[in-house]
């Protein structure tokens, strides 16, 4: 078990709940952007692709916005991890080797959920 130490809940709750309302308007946007046009933009790919037309990079752009979506989907779950974790009284606390997750990482990864290295080991999720 992690030696337990006094972290600033608060401020890390304050960060994750704004995160939270950044990346829930940025999914809302995209979704709108691309809402409709998914399977049109796929066929233009298709057809246009090695044209190298307008139309390929505007349906390129919509699929990485797909994907982009996708990205902003897992954060967010990382994020309501992070938050029921500051409720718990676990937050902080790699979940995987049970060590402290230094501050300067949560600082600057406040839904991290596991330190540096266990983080590196399990490869992005
Ligand atoms: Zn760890």
């Amino acid at each position: 078990m992690a030696r337990k130490r006094k972290l600033d809940l608060d401020k890390y709750k304050q960060k994750l709940e704004k995160k939270r309302t950044e990346i829930a308007d940025t999914i809302k946007r995209l979704e709108g952007e691309s809402s409709g046009r998914d399977r049109l933009s796929r066929e233009v790919v298709q057809q246009d692709f090695e044209g190298g037309g307008d139309a390929a990079l505007q349906a390129m752009a919509r699929n990485q916005s797909a994907a982009m979506i996708g990205n902003l989907r897992d954060m967010l779950i990382s994020i309501d991890e992070a938050l029921q974790k500051i409720e718990d009284g676990t937050y902080g606390v790699c979940e995987v080797c049970g060590k402290n997750i230094p501050q300067k990482r949560l600082d600057a990864l406040p839904e991290a959920t596991m330190c540096t290295k266990c983080r590196t080991k399990v490869g992005p999720r």
